[in-house]
C-alpha cells in the first residue's frame, strides 16, 4: 500500500476555475470509486454529509466545490452525478481520470489525501488545508525529488497567486512538515524540497489504514523535532540557516524515475507518466473495500435501496422513441416519478392503464421534449384531495365530488376574471395570434385524430415490455446494473446486454 498514489489530472490541478477544495473533492471521489467485476468503474457512494465532514467544510461549501466540478468550463466537467432511487441518493463518477485519458497528471501519495482538512483541523497534527495541499501537489509536480531552487515570485507564478500568498502557503507547508526549505544567502532564492518519500509514509502508525483522521494518529508525519522550532518563511530576506531539517536535505529517494518532475504542465516532460497508474490500479481492484475503508474510517455503506419493481414495467408503456430520446438522468427522473405515483396507492396495472390512456392524445405527435411528455403522461397532474381519484373518477365509477367542487370554484373564478378583463379591453393582437396559431400538439391532434388504443400482449416475448427492457439494458448502464441487482441473475442480463 505504501506505493499507492492518486493521480490528479494537471488540467484540474492548474485550472483557474477550480478551487483547491474542488480538487480535493475530486481526489476523494476518485478514491472512493472502485473497479467492478466487468472492469469498469463503480461510482463513488458517499453521503454528502460524510464528505463534508471528512473535508471539514459545511455541506453548502461542498456543494459549491462540486458545482465547479460538475460545470463544463471548456474542457468538459470533471464530475458527473446520477440520482438514484426514491431517496435521491447521488452517485458521483469522476471524469478525466488519467488512467483512462492517458493525459498528464500529478501523483499524490495516498497518505497526503488523508490529511487534508479545511478549517481549524487543518493546523493540527500535520494536516493541511485544501489550498496548502494544492500548493504541495504543485510543488511535487514541479520540483525535482531532491529539491529545487526557486523564488517566491516563481512559486506565485506556478500557483497563480501573489508572492505574499505563496509565502503564506509555503510557511503552512513547512510548519506541517510537508516541505523542507533551505534559504540561500542572498535572501531571495531558496531550496525547496517536497517531502514525499516512502520513509515518511512508513513512519506512520500501522493502523493508519483503519483509523483515518481522528487526529491522534498523525504523530509520525514529520519528525516531531521539525515542529518545535518552526522556521518562519516570513523572515525570508534574512539568510537564516537554523532548523534541524537543514542538514538532511538529500535523503535517499527510491522512486525518482517513477514520477519524473517537470517544469511545465504543457511542455518539457518527455515521459507520458502513465506507468505508475497502471501499477496501482492492480491493488485497487484486489481490495476495493479496504481502499474505501482506508479513506472512509467507517463501515462500508449499506446496500442501496433498490427501486420497487414496478418502475421499469410502467416505463415500458412509454413509446420506445421517447425513451431513446431521453438521457440517462431523464430516464431516472421519469422512473422516480413512476415510483412516486406507485407510492400513492396505484398498482402497476393502474399506472400502465393511465399511461396508455393518455398516450392516445400524443398519437402521431412527436413531443418537443420527450421527458416532459413522459412526465405529463405518468403523473396525475392535478390536485385532488381524494387519493384514489383518477381522471376525476373514483374507482367505483362515480365522478369525484372533490374534483367537481374544485372545478366549480375554478369556473366561477374564470367567469369573474373574464368579466373583469372584458371590462378593461385587452390588447386584441395577442388574442388574434393565439387564435391564428394553435399550439403544435393541438394542430397535430386535428391532423391525426386519436385512435383507439390497441391491446398488446405486454408480457409476451416480443411485447413492449421485453423490447423496452432490452433497449434500456443496452442503452443505460445504470438501468442494467439495477436490473442485475434486482434479479440476482448476472448471466442472463449480461447475455442480453452483449
Ligand atoms: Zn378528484
Amino acid at each position: 500500500m505504501s506505493a499507492r498514489h492518486h493521480q490528479v489530472p494537471r488540467a484540474l490541478l492548474y485550472s483557474s476555475t477550480h478551487s483547491a477544495l474542488a480538487i480535493v473533492a475530486w481526489c476523494l471521489y476518485e478514491a472512493l470509486q472502485y473497479r467492478n467485476a466487468h472492469g469498469g468503474q463503480e461510482p463513488a457512494r458517499a453521503r454528502r454529509c460524510w464528505v463534508a465532514e471528512r473535508l471539514g467544510v459545511s455541506e453548502r461549501t461542498l456543494d459549491r466545490a462540486r458545482t465547479e466540478l460538475l460545470t463544463d468550463h471548456g474542457g468538459g466537467p470533471f464530475l458527473t452525478r446520477r440520482l438514484r432511487g426514491r431517496n435521491r441518493s447521488a452517485l458521483h463518477t469522476v471524469l478525466h481520470r488519467p488512467q483512462e485519458t492517458r493525459r498528464r497528471y500529478a501523483a499524490v501519495p495516498a497518505w497526503a489525501l488523508a490529511r487534508v482538512r479545511a478549517g481549524e483541523a487543518a493546523t493540527a497534527d500535520g494536516h493541511v488545508c485544501p489550498e496548502t495541499f494544492r500548493t504541495w501537489v504543485v510543488l511535487c509536480d514541479k520540483l525535482d525529488p531532491d529539491g529545487h531552487d526557486l523564488t517566491l515570485a516563481k512559486l506565485g507564478q506556478w500557483l497563480s497567486c501573489s508572492p505574499t500568498t505563496a509565502r503564506r502557503r509555503l510557511r503552512a507547508l513547512e510548519a506541517a512538515g510537508w516541505v523542507r526549505v533551505h534559504r540561500r544567502g542572498n535572501g531571495f532564492w531558496m531550496h525547496v524540497q517536497a517531502v514525499v518519500e516512502e520513509g515518511l509514509i512508513a513512519a506512520l502508525p500501522q493502523d493508519h489504514n483503519h483509523s483515518s483522521d481522528d487526529g491522534e494518529e498523525v504523530s509520525g508525519c514529520p519528525a516531531p523535532s521539525d515542529h518545535s522550532p518552526v522556521p518562519d518563511v516570513a523572515s525570508l530576506p534574512l539568510p537564516q540557516t537554523s532548523g534541524p531539517h537543514v542538514p538532511d536535505l538529500t535523503p535517499p529517494y527510491e522512486t525518482p524515475s517513477k514520477e519524473p518532475p517537470s517544469e511545465d504542465p504543457s511542455a518539457k516532460n518527455p515521459f507520458p507518466l502513465a506507468v505508475g497508474g497502471a501499477q496501482h490500479r492492480k491493488d485497487a481492484s484486489r481490495n476495493a473495500l479496504t481502499r474505501e475503508r482506508q479513506i472512509n474510517d467507517e463501515p462500508p455503506p449499506a446496500p442501496a435501496v433498490t427501486r420497487p419493481r414496478g418502475g421499469p414495467s410502467v416505463m415500458t408503456a412509454l413509446p420506445l422513441e421517447w425513451q431513446l430520446r431521453m438521457s440517462q438522468s431523464e430516464r431516472e427522473r421519469v422512473l422516480a416519478a413512476i415510483d412516486d405515483e406507485l407510492a400513492q396507492g396505484r398498482t402497476i396495472a393502474q399506472l400502465t392503464a393511465r399511461v396508455r390512456r393518455r398516450l392516445t392524445v400524443w398519437s402521431g405527435t412527436r413531443p418537443r421534449r420527450a421527458v416532459a411528455a413522459a412526465l405529463t403522461v405518468v403523473e396525475r397532474g392535478y390536485h385532488c384531495p381524494h387519493p384514489m381519484c383518477e381522471e376525476h373518477l373514483l374507482p367505483s365509477g362515480h365522478p369525484c365530488e372533490a374534483c367537481a367542487a374544485i372545478g366549480a370554484t375554478m369556473n366561477r373564478q374564470r367567469q369573474l376574471s373574464s368579466a373583469s378583463s372584458d371590462a378593461e379591453e385587452p390588447p386584441a393582437n395577442s388574442a388574434r395570434r393565439h387564435a391564428a396559431e394553435p399550439r403544435d400538439h393541438v394542430r397535430a391532434r386535428r391532423e391525426f385524430p386519436p385512435q383507439a388504443c390497441t391491446r398488446v400482449d405486454a408480457d409476451g416475448p416480443d411485447g413492449p415490455a421485453a423490447r423496452a427492457r432490452a433497449l434500456l439494458t443496452s442503452t443505460s448502464p445504470g438501468f442494467a446494473a439495477a436490473d442485475r441487482r434486482r434479479h440476482r441473475a448476472p448471466a442472463s442480463v449480461a447475455g442480453a446486454t452483449g
